[in-house]
Order: C-alpha cells, then structure tokens, then sequence
C-alpha cells in the first residue's frame, strides 16, 4: 500500500515528504490510520544518524496512535474502530528466552524495532509513525484506555514505558527517595509515574525555568543540577536515580547522591562514552545500570495505569511539516514537554 510519510534522505537533510509502501495486513495483523504520533529525541538522533546505525531513508516515530482500518481474520482482541497503538516495537521471535520473560526488547534473536530495522516480513527496513498508517503484528498492538487523550497518550508508548519500566524494576514506591534527571520528553514521565507510584520525588534540571512544573508534574523538590552545594545537601541519600538526559554530563556528580546498594539507572543517551570514577562506584557498594524501553505486556500495564490513574503526557501539538523546527527546537531543552504530531497534517 502506498503511503505517505516524512522521511530523512541523509544525516544533514531536513525531513520531507516521501512515499513508502506498507503490507497488507497478514491474518495475524492490524491495519492502524495514525493520528497521532509523538516525537522522541530517538528520533532525532536516528535521522541525525548520531548512533551511526541509521539506514537512510529514515521514517522515524515511535509513538504511535491510531483507529484501526482493517484486521486480519485471525485478530481477536481488535476490531475496525478500536483505538490502538504501536510503540518502538514491531516483532520479536516469541521464542527465545527473554520474549518468554516478555522482554521481547532483548529478544537474543533481534527484536524488530519500529524504524530503521530489518523489516523479517516485507524486506528493507521498517518504517516508524511519520506516516499516515502503519501494519503490525496483532501481539504487538497495544489497547489504550478510552479515558485518555489520545494526542496526550501517544508519547507513553516510549516516553512512558522507557521511565515506567525502571522505577517498577527497581522499586520506587511509598518510603523511596527516587531522583529525575532531565524535564523532557523521558523525564516529565518519570516524574509523574515516581509520583504515582508514592516515591519522594526528586528532580534533577539544568533549567531554572522548570522548577515551577516539575513541582507541578509532581516532584516534591526540584534541584538545580549546576547548584554544587544543592547536589552536595542530598549526598548519600537516593534510593534510585533514572537518569534521561540525551548530552554528555557528569555521572558521578549523581552516583554521589546514592545510598549503599542503590542504582544509577541510565535510559538516556549520550553521544560519547561518560567516564565513571571506580571510587563513585565502590564506597559505598552502588550500581550503575541501563534499561531499554519496556516488553510489550509491561507497556500495557503501563497504559493500564495510566487509564486507572488518569496519567497523560504534557504536550505541544504540531504540523508534520514542523518536525525540523520541533528537532532544533528539542536541542535547546525548549519542549514541554512533548512534541506530538497532528497526523491529519500529513494527510490534508
Ligand atoms: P528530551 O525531551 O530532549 O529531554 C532531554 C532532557 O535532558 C532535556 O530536556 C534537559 O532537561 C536534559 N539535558 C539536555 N541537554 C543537557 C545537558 N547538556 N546537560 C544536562 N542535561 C541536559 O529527550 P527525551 O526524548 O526525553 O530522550 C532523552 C534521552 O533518552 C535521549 O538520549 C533518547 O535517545 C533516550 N531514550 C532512551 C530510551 C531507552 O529505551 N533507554 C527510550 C527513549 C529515549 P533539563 O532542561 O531539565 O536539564
Ligand atoms: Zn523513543
Ligand atoms: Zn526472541
């Protein structure tokens, strides 16, 4: 199926409209008319190729909402009408050990991603939600709660299960310190969910403008990142940490605020390595760890929480035709706290 879509050509180019082709949907599929589709600074470092893994073109997009089109005859749990949505994952092997632990993410056979993967069924590469729709396997098509906005809901499908996944992993709960750093796209998510989840929530912000939101978003206290002596009053006192920040910065200003035993949890990433004193690490005894989106049944139960806790993303709309301007815009720390894509721009 031909479908229209916003496309990077190269490294420097500007996204711009291009033509792809999707598969008709297999019984096994869904066919999802995008409406919204959330911007993530994955995007950009994809297009940008700053990982130095992308295959051009790049179709990005990874948040992806929709009402479905069509169904395969062996779909039970959609129907044509059903809201649906698709995050950073299209396929796993099902098979392996860690897609039966349902952390299809590592799947040791190569999960699919949503954009700039091999695509195993129709060849080339995939293509993300910059685009009018999008075909994916029934199992990993996610229901969201009607309660939700869908414009806001889009971004947790990454934003949401990248921060959900780690605070549930590693314990934030009521009598936890936990710490955010970074307010974007990641990190408003974290703060929110912390919050909800009934941890002491700190953030942690390079932008003296955020700390009126952060309290707003749900931090019971808000630190200013290049403030020395602010860092120093909270040594040795964090349970966790997530740290969501896209730029190189100091990652033993921040094991520093550990307890012994705690975690340093990484889910951004920095171009270039960040180098780790072993002393921040070894007195006392801490870990420094990563963690990479979420499997599919835990991004459920994370939309599932947020339709039971009414838990939605802060969010700037925009025209597809403004997604270079919404990517320079990112770099500068200038998002609240989400760019979301009107879809019906692409299509108009
Ligand atoms: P974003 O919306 O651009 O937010 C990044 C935040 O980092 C900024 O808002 C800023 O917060 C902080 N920051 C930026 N430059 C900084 C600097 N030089 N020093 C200190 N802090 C700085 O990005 P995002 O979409 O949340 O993504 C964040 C990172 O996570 C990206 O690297 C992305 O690729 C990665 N990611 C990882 C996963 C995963 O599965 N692990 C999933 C999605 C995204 P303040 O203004 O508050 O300081
Ligand atoms: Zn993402
Ligand atoms: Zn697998």
């Amino acid at each position: 199926m031909t479908t229209r879509a916003f496309a990077a050509q190269s490294a420097t180019s500007p996204l711009a409209p291009m033509t792809i082709q999707r598969r008709d949907p297999l019984p096994t599929d869904v066919e999802i008319d995008i409406l919204y589709c959330g911007v993530c600074h994955s995007d950009l470092h994809f297009a940008r190729n700053e990982w130095g893994m992308t295959e051009f073109p790049i179709v990005p997009g990874h948040e992806i909402l929709g009402r479905v089109t069509r169904v395969g005859s062996e779909v039970t749990r959609f129907k044509v009408g059903d809201l649906a949505a698709v995050g950073c994952l299209v396929d796993s092997c099902r098979t392996c050990s860690s897609c039966g632990r349902g952390l299809e993410q590592f799947c040791t056979n190569g999960a699919t991603f949503t954009y700039g993967a091999p695509d195993k069924i129709s060849g080339g590469m995939t293509h993300g939600g910059y685009s009018e729709r999008i075909v994916c396997a029934e199992a990993f098509t996610l229901k969201v709660p009607s309660n939700l906005d869908p414009a806001r809901a889009a971004p947790l499908l990454c934003a949401g299960i990248t921060t959900y996944s780690p605070l549930r992993k590693w314990g934030a709960t009521r009598g936890k310190k936990v710490g955010i750093v970074g307010l974007g796209g990641l990190g408003h998510m974290g703060v929110k969910f912390a919050h909800a989840l009934g941890a002491h929530t700190v953030l942690f912000t390079t932008s003296e403008g955020k700390v009126a939101d952060g309290r707003r978003l749900g931090a019971d206290e808000v630190v200013i990142s290049k403030n020395a002596d602010a860092m120093a009053a909270h040594a040795g006192s964090f349970d966790l940490i997530i740290d969501t920040v896209s730029a190189d910065h100091d990652l033993n200003a921040y094991l520093a605020l550990l307890k012994l035993d705690a975690a340093l949890v990484l889910v951004g990433v920095p171009p270039s390595p960040q180098p780790v004193h072993a002393f921040s690490l070894l007195m006392p005894r801490r870990t420094l760890a990563g963690s990479l989106i979420g499997g599919i049944a835990e991004t459920q139960e994370m939309l599932d929480f947020c339709g039971n806790n009414g838990i939605v993303c802060d969010i700037e709309l925009i025209r597809m035709q403004q997604i270079n301007e919404a990517y320079e815009r990112m770099l500068k720390s200038d998002v609240k706290y989400r760019f979301v894509i009107d879809m019906a721009s692409l299509k108009g």
